[in-house]
């Protein structure tokens, strides 16, 4: 597409484009981060409505059963499992990514035994290694933990000593992606044990947990799944492993009889297994919004889209920007590539903010990175195509060349 024209025909004919009403944007807002925080389906201010003034104000405590309440964290996993490549009954919504992943690691390392290794990446999203650190530490085991990087690749890091192995599927900051059923492969042929974080992905790429051979998968639901701001999170454990041990974040949730009120602990067979505690019910019920405009998609037509949309924002990037030094951080490849591009920028953080400044909203991520993320949801050509003019301008005219841009914020 070489021409705004070209981008608008490219919209006329995508089938995904009417999907975009079911959502609402701010008018003059090109929303490029529904990578870290989904848009809002329309239908949630009346769910909000709904649950906040009907459920709770009419219903109070009834509505944890008349209202499906207790009932919600499995309802929404079984909503979202298709989206996994799994069974509905394989899942729930609940926690934050960071718990699910503290209670499938413990998990993991039970299932192993002996083994005392746990390979990451050190371009992992950090949260992933810092909850790996803390369980390092909790157990006080002699855990060490191995990170691949430029240095170590992931053949060399594996080893019979190795428990488990816990990756991103899509990095955050540069939007590759591995291959899900190889590196499953290459972990087991080592008798490890591998993790997979689906938060960038989940939503914005084909995935397909059971038939990949994954083991474990946690992520988030109020990125590219839109359930709102720290919506909760989901966790699948692979039926193989479900009831081997218990995670040892063993709340009432997961007993096998929680209103017994027994003073034993005894887990629920299957995925119940992996909730804790009372769940936020307000945000846990918005999910459902976000699932529900995703259930309306089909998920190769969405990937078609993104990597689409990726092609055209890197395309128009290297012949419109050519005069600045942006660098692609994301792979081209087609099979490498998640749903967000990144490039580098020396004064990254001051156009951002120049860019938000004007309407285009992407993110900032260390170091020097412009993150935008590609949502065929509710993004089509030409909004790429108005937001790679947007920049081109901030960059033309140094638009972003002021102490106010250089600011920094607490959340970037
Ligand atoms: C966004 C993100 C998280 C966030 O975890 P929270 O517990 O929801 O804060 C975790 N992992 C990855 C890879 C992410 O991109």
């Amino acid at each position: 597409m070489r021409t705004r024209d070209e981008c608008v025909a490219a919209d006329q004919a995508d089938v995904l484009a009417p999907l975009k009403a079911q959502f609402s944007l701010p008018p003059g807002v090109l929303y490029l981060d529904g990578n870290s925080l989904g848009a809002k389906p329309r239908a949630a201010d009346a769910r909000a409505q709904a649950v906040v003034g009907e459920q709770w104000g009419q219903g109070l405590i009834r509505s944890w059963n008349s209202a499906g309440w207790f009932d919600l964290p499995a309802r929404l996993g079984a909503k979202l499992a298709p989206l996994l490549g799994v069974p509905g009954q394989e899942v729930v919504v609940t926690d934050s990514t960071s718990l699910n992943l503290f209670k499938v690691l413990a998990a993991a390392l039970r299932l192993q035994g002996s083994r005392r290794v746990i390979v990451s990446e050190r371009d992992n999203f950090p949260t992933d290694l810092y909850m790996i650190e803390g369980m390092m530490d909790f157990l006080d085991r002699g855990y060490e933990l191995r990170l691949i990087d430029e240095q170590l690749s992931l053949a060399d890091a594996l080893d019979d000593r190795v428990a488990a192995v816990v990756l991103s599927h899509v990095n955050y900051r540069s939007g590759a992606m591995y291959d899900m059923a190889a590196v499953s492969a290459q972990a087991h042929a080592h008798g490890a044990l591998i993790i997979w974080d689906l938060a960038h992905a989940a939503g914005a790429v084909p995935l397909a947990l059971a038939a990949d051979g994954a083991d474990f998968a946690v992520g988030c639901t109020y990125k590219y799944l839109n359930g709102g701001p720290g919506s909760p999170a989901f966790l699948w454990v692979a039926p193989r492993h479900q009831n081997a041990f218990w995670q040892p974040l063993s709340g009432w949730w997961s007993h096998k009889r929680p209103f017994a009120m027994s003073d034993r602990y005894e887990p629920a067979e299957g995925i119940r297994r992996y909730l804790c505690g009372t769940q936020p019910i307000t945000s846990l019920a918005l999910v459902e919004c976000g699932l529900d405009i995703a259930a309306q998609a089909d998920m190769a037509e969405v990937r078609r889209k993104s990597l689409a949309l990726g092609d055209l924002f890197i395309e128009l990037v290297r012949t419109r920007c050519a005069a600045h030094p942006l660098t692609l951080i994301t792979p081209q490849a087609h099979v490498r590539r998640g749903s967000h591009v990144s490039f580098r920028h020396p004064e990254g953080y001051a156009v951002m903010q120049a860019l938000i400044a004007r309407g285009v909203i992407g993110d900032y991520r260390e170091p020097e990175v412009l993150r935008f993320g590609l949502t065929p949801l509710y993004l089509g050509y030409a909004d790429v195509w108005d937001a790679v003019e947007i920049l081109r301008e901030v960059l033309d005219t140094r638009a972003w060349d002021q102490p106010a841009f250089r600011e920094r914020a607490a959340v970037t």
